[in-house]
């Protein structure tokens, strides 16, 4: 054990989303020593989304970096439309919102993971460690002081005074801490896959007839979405067929770069709604989708995975620097975010009864009663882009001024 690189910090966060690196950046501008883990080497991944919703655009501000996040290629959507059984529908209106900027952002959720990763670098007590794998926790007694890691160097042990785990919904450490979740699995899967895309092409960002897409605009292609019924997806010729047929039926002019996709471009993305009934131990908090795992329905995720770090961040800058926080004080931030989770997936779960309904191949499901009063009554659609833009409890970041920080020791 001898040979394992050592260090001491005040906070150690197992993983980079939306979530770690937003709560890390948060805690170093507080004077608080971080380390954040990052299994992977890069952010460059496709499978999670790229709606950064008004309210994670507000904390940008608060912080100072909304103008380094709008220098960088988005695209803005101030309402959100779709084509639905032939009919177009706004269903979310963020014109009115109480914000600095009033639309979602569409960015490559690898860009904004990089603008807070470079921000953070930016602090002397933020360090992120990228190809590095929290594997075990570490205990004092009963309490988890830490985290073992595996490194592009080797082992690596991290004592905290608090580990944050902000793995996402496959979280592995929740298990060594004792945290199971609670729910079911979801009834539909999503198919992601790439189209090419012409020159100022547009196509309605979601379309819903025989099926569902969700067409992305990334420039000089799009990221696709299309949704099936759970496990219905096999890969085999039949499953490509009903593909090719059911997203030229939504998008007439996909229909030949539909035809040149092959099994390799097409991912499963396996849906999970779940929760833990418990985010924390003594010395371990859990937030953003290892707290809460959220579906795409709505595409509000990245957006709590981001309000739960400034809750988490308010409450435990002024104490994480000097001493270790109390259950009681891990308890609050859970109660504080609770509610927001719990009452934003039940909503996603009665959205998630449209969609199993338009996942069946051959559905032709009307336009739900609640679509056709939102069309008839502006104030329906505001309020749902103040649900939809700001989440049920948008959170503010306490103190925006940067502190001078501290590093993190090797022992
Ligand atoms: C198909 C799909 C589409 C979605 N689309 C949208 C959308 O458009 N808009 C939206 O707001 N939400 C969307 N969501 C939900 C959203 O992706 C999540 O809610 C959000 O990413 C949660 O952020 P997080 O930081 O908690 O976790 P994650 O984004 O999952 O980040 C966890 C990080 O931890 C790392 N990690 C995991 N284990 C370890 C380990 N042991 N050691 C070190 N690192 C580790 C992972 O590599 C990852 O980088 C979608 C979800 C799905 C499934």
């Amino acid at each position: 054990m001898s040979d394992h690189e050592r260090l001491d910090t005040d906070c150690v966060i197992v993983g980079g989303g939306p979530a770690g690196l937003m709560l890390g950046l948060l805690l170093a501008r507080r004077g608080v020593r971080v380390v954040v883990l990052e299994q992977h080497g890069d952010f460059l991944r496709d499978f999670r989304g790229d709606t950064i919703h008004p309210s994670t655009q507000q904390v940008l501000h608060e912080v100072g970096l909304l103008e380094r996040f709008l220098a960088l290629p988005h695209a803005e959507m101030p309402q959100v439309s779709m084509r639905f059984s032939g009919e177009r529908l706004v269903v979310a209106d963020f014109t009115r919102l109480p914000t600095v900027r009033k639309a979602i952002a569409f960015m490559p959720q690898w860009d904004f993971l990089d603008l807070l990763a470079d921000a953070g670098r930016e602090l002397p007590g933020f360090e992120v460690r990228m190809r590095t794998a929290g594997t075990a926790l570490l205990r004092e007694g009963a309490r988890i002081s830490g985290v073992r890691a595996e490194g592009p160097d080797g082992p690596v042990e991290i004592r905290a005074r608090l580990t944050v785990l902000a793995d996402g919904r496959d979280s592995a450490l929740r298990a060594d801490a004792g945290l199971e979740p609670v729910g079911r699995p979801s009834a539909i899967d999503v198919l992601w896959f790439r189209l090419p895309r012409a020159a100022g092409e547009q196509v309605p960002f979601m379309q819903i007839g025989d099926g569902a897409l969700l067409s992305i605009d990334r420039g000089d292609f799009f990221q696709a979405a299309h949704i099936v019924r759970r496990g219905a997806w096999t890969g085999d010729d039949a499953s490509f067929a009903a593909l090719r047929r059911r997203v030229s039926a939504l998008e007439p002019r996909f229909a030949e770069r539909v035809e040149r996709l092959r099994s390799d471009d097409v991912r499963v993305l396996r849906v999970r709604i779940d929760r833990l009934e418990r985010w924390h131990r003594d010395g371990l908090l859990a937030i953003g989708d290892a707290a809460h795992a959220m579906s795409p329905a709505g595409g509000v995720g990245i957006n709590l995975a981001i309000q739960d770090a400034v809750a988490a961040a308010n409450a435990l800058a002024p104490r994480l620097a000097s001493a270790r926080p109390t259950e009681a004080l891990l308890r609050r931030i859970q109660r504080r975010r609770e509610p927001a989770a719990m009452v934003t997936q039940a909503l996603q779960r009665r959205l998630e009864t449209v969609l199993v309904r338009v996942a069946e191949p051959g559905s032709v499901v009307p336009v739900p009663l609640p679509l056709r009063v939102v069309q008839r009554l502006p104030a329906l659609r505001h309020a749902m882009g103040r649900f939809i833009g700001l989440g049920l409890r948008p959170e503010h970041v306490a103190d925006a001024r940067p502190k001078p920080g501290r590093r993190t020791r090797t022992r």
